[in-house]
């Protein structure tokens, strides 16, 4: 097992990082930039090392700083988290090179995973129903054209290397349908540094189910189960839960397996997520793979019981899985809320600023993880999340009265907060019955 780990991110997953490192007897060393110097990241690690200024290309994304701090500090790992350089292959690729083990899987299955449009042909030869579209990046008005005619509008234009919800566009006619291409490209190749889009048809008011797996050097995989991700507002999730509220047990081991095979064909080791859209008819169709822990991965750890950065860091270090599919069994419902430091009463707009006071939720089956405290200032150079509450109960009727009874009972004052918007999807009739798809929020919200 290694004997020091740096955690190359900040906030509530550098925390979280931190604290499996330390339940595992591992010496950590945070990294932070100018803005982060009082960050709760930086007092919990034995170690802390400043890597620039508050600007992300200078600091969190900035590879030969982090390299160093990590050769200075005779680290032996790098954790990634998530966001930042957590999906970066170059960056893995530099670690290995350096002689730092990356906590991921290796840079050829990043490089895979981050190509969207190759992940659609692996998940397409193992079996993997994939959204009809373009198997290549879209070059000339032609094709397009052939594209509409086969799929029918509504389609989606994506951003082979896209990611975070963003570079997706919805048409609805074909008249604009080649100016958009244009504009998708410039915004791809100014965001993602790779211009390639493609075309798939757009499933109307689906179900965001994603599956977690777990992968170990030797090429054993196993899945975790699902998420349900479905409560969404521009693409970008918000509530979380486990289990999806309408899988069956049937469903969820036959999608299982084939995230499963997906994961073999990838080569993975460590931690990823596959990502599904199911349409109105229960049709499950592969959206992409995530190589890397997600923000919503406490949910699964409620329901499993595993610690999955713990795995993260175990497998990393070459040991075996110790679980086989057959021992994963799932108890009760968890539910994650994002609180975000937005006004949802103004378009959910940024609201940065200084905590005059905060107070998290506790009692049982609720986890906060979050690096707020009174008087912290959130920076506007990062995202606006500030906290994720957590929930687990025996039942998803208890799992929503345990959330709601959090959300009242968390203080945060001194910025605006998702925290109102929450506690109106919990009592929505619709969401009540599970009823949700990722247009729940602007249809039944009207957000
Ligand atoms: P990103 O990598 O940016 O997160 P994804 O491909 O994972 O992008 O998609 C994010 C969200 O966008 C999905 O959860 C869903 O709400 C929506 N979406 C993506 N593809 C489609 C599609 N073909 N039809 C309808 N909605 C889609």
């Amino acid at each position: 097992m290694f004997r020091k780990v740096l955690v190359a991110n900040r906030g509530e997953i550098a925390v979280r990082i931190i604290r499996a490192c330390h339940e595992l007897d591992i010496s950590t060393v945070a990294v932070y930039s100018e803005a982060d110097r009082e960050s709760l990241h930086v007092h919990m690690a034995d170690e802390a090392v400043c890597i620039g200024p508050a600007v992300p290309a200078r600091s969190y994304l900035n590879i030969p700083a982090l390299i160093s701090a990590a050769k200075v500090t005779a680290s032996e790992a790098i954790h990634p988290g998530y966001g930042f350089l957590a999906e970066n292959a170059y960056f893995a690729k530099m670690c290995t090179t350096y002689g730092i083990t990356f906590i991921g899987p290796t840079s050829r299955t990043i490089e895979l995973a981050g190509n969207k449009i190759e992940a659609r042909h692996i998940a397409s030869q193992v079996g993997v129903p994939v959204i009809p579209g373009t198997e290549f990046p879209l070059v000339d008005e032609y094709q397009v054209k052939e594209a509409v005619k086969q799929l029918g509008l509504p389609v989606i234009i994506k951003a082979s290397a896209g990611g975070g919800g963003r570079g997706m566009r919805v048409v609805h006619t074909s008249e604009e349908i080649m100016d958009i291409v244009a504009r998708a490209q410039t915004e791809a190749e100014n965001a993602f540094g790779r211009k390639d889009v493609y075309l798939e048809k757009y499933i109307e008011e689906p179900r965001h189910i994603e599956f977690q797996l777990l992968a170990d050097s030797f090429g054993q995989v196993i899945h975790l189960g699902e998420r349900d991700c479905s409560v969404q507002r521009r693409h970008q999730k918000l509530i979380e839960e486990a289990p999806c509220p309408v899988l069956t047990s049937e469903m969820r081991q036959e999608i299982g397996e084939l995230s499963v095979k997906l994961g073999k064909a990838i080569n993975l080791r460590s931690a990823a997520t596959v990502e599904y859209l199911m349409d109105k008819t229960g049709n499950f169709y592969f959206i992409e793979i995530n190589p890397r822990i997600q923000v919503e991965h406490g949910i699964t750890e409620f329901v499993t019981g595993i610690d999955l950065v713990r795995e993260q860091i175990r497998l990393a270090a070459g040991e075996r899985l110790e679980l086989k599919q057959e021992d994963i069994s799932w108890v009760g419902c968890a539910m994650e809320c994002r609180i975000n430091a937005e006004d949802p009463d103004h378009d959910f707009r940024p609201s940065p600023g200084s905590l005059k006071n905060y107070l998290a939720p506790g009692g049982p089956g609720v986890r906060v993880d979050s690096v707020a405290c009174p008087g912290y200032n959130i920076p506007f150079h990062y995202d606006s999340m500030i906290a994720k509450v957590i929930v687990h109960a025996r039942t998803r009727p208890e799992a929503i009265n345990r959330m709601k009874r959090s959300l009242k009972e968390m203080v945060v004052d001194g910025v605006k907060t998702t925290i109102p918007f929450h506690l109106r999807v919990l009592s929505n009739a619709f969401f009540i019955q599970g009823e949700v798809n990722t247009n729940f929020v602007q249809r039944r919200l009207g957000e």
